[in-house]
């Protein structure tokens, strides 16, 4: 059986037709999955019972199985298990006049970065299009109020699984999908050059936010905590940023984890806004406080050096903000994904 949330409304009609049904159905079908959720087709009322057989018979809407979910203050965690039986993880996160949800792209992450414990799995394999778009739909039906933001923040580098991201994104901000504003849902990062210049040229993608982990203010740095660096250099990695088409009132979200000791410093901070300074109108920076893991030798800086920080790039006009991470106590924050424990969890 074919998974429904595979197709784009015009791959669908396509379908609908080689199996005998009028291609005008798919609006109908899709309307009933992204706008009523409704995953049953049974149910479908609009439909005769002869095309509702014929839809069941093909068609099937979920793929992931939701096994747990754990709740803490700010966010509730939800633990899915794919067909072949990996562990993925999707964090609902409740802001103070809104929802955003934290979707996985991929089962562990290929880039390395030290500080993550996504990293430590290695990558195991890319999430399908329908797998991302089920993280979606269960959370929305476990949840009253409609979810509007969604964030490529999960395991996993979205990049890297550009095909899959690409359809996801599609059937998120299409008036015949999920139908979100463009500007709510958020691409993060590790920087892949190449992607990003794939990504800049592609009409669909970057319309979309864009968000990308800097995490040190110079090549050494960055290369000690994010491998990648070494092909990905921060030189290319500027470059194509500040090429990136946006419109001059769009801003591309720089993310900086601090970490302790590693890139927390004052001079850290001199050292970036300089890298930033001929960009300034074209970035934002996103100031992320290390979330621990066990496994890692790193810490959270104090608050008192979060905020030094921060008034040094405020100081040179660059726009700077605190991100604290929800979901801290549940594991469910940024860097804090992983397969492996969570299987521990459920067990
Ligand atoms: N792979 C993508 C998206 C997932 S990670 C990326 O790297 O951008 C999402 C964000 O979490 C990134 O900005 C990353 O730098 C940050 N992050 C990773 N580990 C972290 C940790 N232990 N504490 C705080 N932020 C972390
Ligand atoms: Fe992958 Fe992002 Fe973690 Fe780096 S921070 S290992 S890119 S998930």
């Amino acid at each position: 059986m074919e998974l429904l949330t595979s197709y784009t409304l015009g791959e669908l009609k396509n379908r609908l037709q080689a199996i005998g049904l009028e291609p005008y159905r798919a609006n109908q079908v899709l309307l009933w999955v992204y706008k009523k959720f409704e995953t049953n087709f049974q149910n479908m009322t609009d439909l005769s019972k002869a095309h509702r057989d014929m839809l069941s018979k093909h068609f099937r809407i979920h793929t992931l199985e939701p096994i747990e979910r754990v709740r803490a203050n700010d966010s509730i965690k939800y633990l899915f298990r794919t067909e072949d039986n990996h562990i993925i993880e999707t964090v609902l996160i409740f802001e103070k006049d809104h929802l955003t949800l934290c979707l996985s792209s991929q089962v562990g992450c290929a880039v390395g970065c030290k500080f993550c414990a996504t990293a430590k799995d290695g990558l195991l394999r890319n999430l399908s299009t329908a797998e991302i778009i089920d993280q979606y739909l269960w959370v929305q039906k476990d949840t009253a109020q409609r979810i509007r933001n969604v964030v490529f923040m999960g395991m996993g580098e979205p990049l890297a699984n550009y095909e899959a991201l690409r359809k996801a994104v599609e059937i998120l901000i299409s008036p015949w999908g999920i139908d979100l504003s463009k500007r709510r849902v958020s691409i993060s990062t590790s920087g892949l050059v190449s992607q990003l210049r794939r990504m800049a040229q592609d009409p669909l993608l970057r319309e979309v936010n864009l968000a990308v982990s800097i995490n040190a203010p110079n090549q050494q740095l960055r290369e000690f905590l994010m491998p990648i660096s070494k092909t990905n250099s921060l030189k290319d990695l500027m470059k194509v940023l500040a090429d990136f088409p946006y419109p001059p009132d769009r801003r591309i979200m720089l993310e900086y984890v601090l970490i302790s000791g590693v890139n927390d410093s004052k001079n850290h901070a001199e050292e970036l806004a300089k890298l930033l300074k001929p960009y300034r109108r074209k970035f934002k920076v996103n100031l992320i406080p290390y979330n621990p893991d066990p496994n890692i030798p790193f810490e959270r800086p104090s608050m008192d050096r979060v905020y030094a920080f921060q008034e040094v790039l405020r100081s040179h006009n660059i726009s700077t903000f605190i991100r604290i991470s929800k979901g801290i106590e549940v594991f469910g924050a940024c860097g804090q994904l992983r397969s492996k424990r969570l299987e521990l969890v459920v067990k």
